[in-house]
């Protein structure tokens, strides 16, 4: 498996359309981010920004506090950043991340 499999946390890289849709509809019913400080009523879309592909906020421009740390998904995935409304999805992150580092030693 290479490194960037292992940033692959929902396994989108072998799933169909339809089941990448799927999957995000079900990360959306159990997203937090309804309840979070940060999030601003009426965004959309409505929360699973740490999913790939949905997207940062558009609504969201201050980061208060992040309790993705509480949810389900973030568990179950093994997720391991945060603020993903603003910031970008788990598998961004884990690139910008790894760009960093890699970048150190230059
Ligand atoms: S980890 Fe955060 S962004 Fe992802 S579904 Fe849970 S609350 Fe929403
Ligand atoms: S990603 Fe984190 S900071 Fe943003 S709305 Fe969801 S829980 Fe709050």
């Amino acid at each position: 498996m290479g490194k960037l499999d292992s940033y692959d946390n929902f396994g989108v890289e072998k799933m169909t359309k339809a089941e990448h849709a799927e999957k995000q509809e079900k990360v959306l019913a159990v997203c937090k981010c309804k309840g979070c400080p940060s999030y601003v009523e009426g965004d959309n879309p409505s929360g699973a920004y740490c999913f790939p592909l949905i997207g940062t906020s558009k609504a969201i421009q201050w980061e208060k506090d992040c309790i993705c740390g509480t949810c389900p998904v973030y568990k179950e995935y093994e997720l391991d950043h945060n603020h993903y409304c603003t910031r970008c999805s788990q598998f961004c992150q884990s690139l910008q991340t790894l760009s960093a580092d890699s970048g150190a030693g230059n």
